[in-house]
């Protein structure tokens, strides 16, 4: 493959190159069903237990607390399906810049019955709560990292104030965007649930794990066999689960260097779309927002002829999430803040990871500057 800059690590990271390693061992030598009964088993066993208490000591919480599942869709979908299970007109409050799983899983089992708080311009909640049935919600879901525009949510002073106006039912956040890249400390944050992805972190896709507070009141959703404890039938992703614990150890012990490479990188774009006449920031500055995401918008095409534009030099960006990347010009996130992109509007992702470079970065500024007469003034 030729070589590129891959500035769309919010969409997923590489592997930690180093734990290709841990792939092999757990595919070639401790592979296992962790459910069968011979020492071979009992050591997958042991190997899955021993990354469930790494996982869960990275973010606060008891091993049994962890559910193992195949990425965030499902632990989100699993969180909101226990908390319809069984009620007529379940009471669901949410927010307009939820990630799709969690969007279409509400409207799936609440339909009706959502209520979306305010956000304002820059997607931080500023819903004074006093519209909604606070007190006979079963489940409030906010996201902690939006995954299209970085802006981060208090998400602890939030579960305080709910709660402090009568709220009984689960808290739930989103935060896919958010572990490996940010402190989490669920019990600090004092949610029911928590969800995240390990491609996210540099670790492998098609794994990730459900916090749950409670987690003897969880219901599975995939049904069938007794695995992670009843709540999640199938048998175990071992390897995906080992790299995963590893990935996400290596991520938390280099976070605060990882955050301010990624700050500093992002910053070097912030500062040139800002002195550029062609392109704005999406978000302010002073909203409190992941050092890894950046959301840049112009006025001059549509966002896949930009994307475009820049993936012809080499430069590989998104212009939202990749779950809704059929239709960019539909990002619900963007409509939520009043910028919904219309026919001639490019909103570009630009994202990073721990192993991203100045190189990346001139790159995009070297190519922004080549397209430049093919932009557009978007500042008023
Ligand atoms: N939530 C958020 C905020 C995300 O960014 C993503 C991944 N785009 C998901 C959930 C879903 O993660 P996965 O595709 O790994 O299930």
């Amino acid at each position: 493959m030729d070589k590129f800059h891959y500035l769309d690590n919010a969409a997923t990271t590489r592997l930690y190159p180093d734990l290709m390693e841990t792939f092999q061992k757990y595919y070639l030598e401790v592979f296992a069903n962790p459910s069968s009964l011979h020492k071979a088993g009992l050591e997958a066993e042991r190997a899955l237990t021993n990354s469930r208490k790494l996982v869960a000591g990275l973010i606060g919480a008891k091993e049994e607390q962890i559910i193992f599942t195949s990425g965030a869709s499902e632990a989100n979908n699993l969180v909101i399906a226990n908390a319809a299970y069984k009620r007529v007109e379940p009471i669901m409050i949410t927010t307009k810049i939820e990630h799709s799983s969690v969007k279409k899983a509400l409207d799936f089992y609440a339909n009706s019955h959502i209520h979306y708080l305010a956000n304002d311009a820059d997607g931080l909640i500023c819903d004074r709560f006093d519209a909604v049935e606070i007190e006979s919600a079963n489940l409030i879901s906010i996201i902690l990292v939006n995954n299209e525009i970085g802006t981060i949510q208090n998400i602890k002073e939030i579960i305080a104030r709910v709660r402090a106006l009568g709220f009984k039912g689960l808290f739930h956040t989103d935060a896919t965007q958010a572990v490996g890249k940010i402190p989490i400390d669920v019990k600090d944050l004092d949610c029911d649930f928590l969800t995240a992805s390990a491609h996210k972190f540099k670790g492998p896709k098609g794994v990730g794990f459900l916090y749950c507070k409670h987690p003897e009141k969880i219901r599975a959703m995939i049904l069938g066999g007794s695995q992670e404890h009843c709540k999640r039938a199938g048998t175990e992703n071992v390897a995906g689960i080992c790299v995963m614990a590893k990935a996400l150890s290596k991520a938390c012990s280099d976070m605060e260097e990882n955050a301010k490479r990624a700050s500093a990188l992002k910053q070097r774009i912030a500062d040139y779309v800002k002195q550029s006449s062609h392109f704005d920031l999406t978000i302010n500055e002073d909203v409190p927002q992941s050092p890894y995401i950046l959301s840049v918008r112009s006025d001059s095409a549509p966002s896949e002829v930009l994307l475009h534009a820049f993936a012809e030099k080499g430069i590989y960006l998104s212009s939202g999430s990749a779950c809704n990347s059929n239709n960019p010009s539909t990002s619900s996130v963007l409509g939520a803040i009043g910028k919904a992109p219309e026919a001639n509007t490019a909103v570009l992702r630009i994202s990073f990871a721990a192993d991203s470079k100045d190189e990346d970065v001139d790159a995009f500024l070297k190519a922004s500057e080549e397209l430049a007469d093919r932009f557009q003034s978007v500042k008023k």
